[in-house]
């Protein structure tokens, strides 16, 4: 599998959207407080462009669980994700 895309290539209009098939495009999101913790989640490319092009998270990945939604939105705000162990922790602290 080919890397995958960063935000910022994909915000000039000029992208061959069109020409663009459906496979899976592989995201990765680091936790803000385990620099060393990963998570990686795939989800069909399409899908990940109408997000790009503006859509909301919860309208275009309706399958995903909580988490892999956050994996998506750190796309954009990559100094945000949190993983699963640390939204645990959030949970207990209220
Ligand atoms: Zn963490």
């Amino acid at each position: 599998m080919s890397k995958p895309f960063l935000i910022s290539h994909l915000e000039s209009n000029d992208y061959p959207w069109g020409e663009i098939s459906t496979s899976m495009v592989e995201l990765e999101a680091t936790c803000r407080n385990h620099k060393d913790r990963t998570d990686t989640l795939q989800v069909p490319r399409n899908h990940w462009y109408e997000y790009v092009k503006g859509a909301y998270v919860q309208d275009v990945f309706p399958y995903l669980s909580p988490q892999g939604r956050e994996v998506i939105i750190s796309q954009r705000m990559p100094y945000a994700y949190l993983c699963e162990e640390c939204w645990n922790q959030l949970g207990e602290e209220e």
